[in-house]
């Protein structure tokens, strides 16, 4: 592939070109397409569903806001990607987070296709009847297992969180929309540091007892380490089954692909993402971004673990942000994948 002539390229499928541009060949292609079912190796799960929040958690951290058109695009890119699961934006107030301010239009704009589901961060009443109004069929509410990152974060303690989230989620259990909810700092906070596994649990089964379909449970500043995932892990499983849990896992220490691996050996099959490794944590200095969808579809791939996504179309859906918000991906795998 490597000496098609330019002339050729146009007529050249998207994934030919994108062959064409990886340095390593069809023969040791490492986990690029995913492995046959014979592959399966044993203490994983079968299938991994990847939800996609490169749109939410990480646009609303980068630096740059994003033209409302530029994430339509983006969202509707990832529709064709096969992933199943792809949180949109935030009903949040703009004077908050002004990088989510266009909400009703990303959601009124993108187009939902059939079988995908299309979830968006509602932080209290007013949010979750707008986000309804605008096109909404699926909400998450975001709690925090620190009481300081809670003020910081949504500016009111984690009991008052927990109420605002209560009518919430009892609205939206009427309105039979699903709720799912997340649990920031559930392995180290920005604030507090370290988070007692007691609060984390405490919280998380709050949250599942009022009615969240699935927690996602967050290292929200990427600080924790397969020990302390496996830990925390073991005693919120204590309350909740591990099929209603998610780990949502940032790469600040680069210890993210490992702490999913040991969650996933302990029977999670969700699994939160950001394609490029979009974001960060405005309230977290120094959090580095989400762990990058790419390379867990990577790491899934050579597993043996099925997700239906598609990694070639994520990475043309990564390498299209990146060059909108004019950054280079924080995907290992989309790095090694293309020239520089
Ligand atoms: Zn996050």
């Amino acid at each position: 592939m490597g000496n098609v002539p330019c002339a050729v390229k146009p007529c050249l499928s998207y994934q030919q070109l994108l062959r064409e541009h990886l340095w390593i060949g069809d023969s040791v292609a490492g986990a690029l397409e995913p492995a046959q079912e014979s592959a399966q190796l044993s203490g994983f799960p079968e299938y991994v569903k990847i939800v996609e929040v490169g749109p939410r958690d990480g646009l609303q951290n980068e630096k740059v806001i994003v033209p409302t058109d530029i994430k339509i695009e983006f969202i509707n890119q990832l529709s064709q990607t096969g992933l199943s699961v792809i949180e949109v934006t935030s009903f949040v107030s703009s004077r908050w987070i002004p990088q989510m301010a266009d909400h009703t239009e990303v959601m009124k704009g993108i187009h939902q296709y059939p079988g995908i589901r299309y979830p968006v961060l509602t932080p209290n009443l007013q949010g979750f009847h707008r986000a309804v109004a605008a096109g909404a069929t699926e909400v998450s509410v975001f709690g925090a297992a620190s009481e300081s990152f809670s003020k910081k974060n949504i500016n009111c303690s984690i009991e008052e969180s927990m109420k605002r989230f209560e009518e919430v989620v009892k609205c939206a259990r009427h309105m039979n929309i699903p709720a799912r909810g997340y649990v920031s700092c559930a392995l180290g906070c920005p604030y507090e540091g370290s988070i007692t596994l007691q609060k984390v649990t405490e919280v998380s089964k709050r949250l599942y007892g009022m009615g969240c379909y699935e927690i996602s449970l967050g290292d929200t500043i990427g600080v924790g380490t397969p020990g302390s995932m496996k830990k925390m892990l073991e005693s919120v499983m204590k309350e909740i089954p591990p099929r209603a849990l998610a780990v949502h896992c940032h790469d600040t220490y680069g210890q993210a692909l490992a702490n999913i691996l040991t969650a996933l050996q302990m029977g999670i099959n969700v699994v939160d993402s950001a394609v490029s490794g979009l974001g960060g944590c405005p309230y977290a200095k120094g959090a580095s971004g989400n762990v990058a969808t790419e390379d867990l579809i990577y790491m899934l791939n050579g597993l043996g673990v099925n997700t239906g996504v598609n990694l070639y179309k994520v990475m043309e859906a990564g390498d299209f942000i990146c060059k909108a918000v004019n950054k280079t991906t924080n995907s290992k795998v989309a790095q090694a994948s293309f020239n520089a």
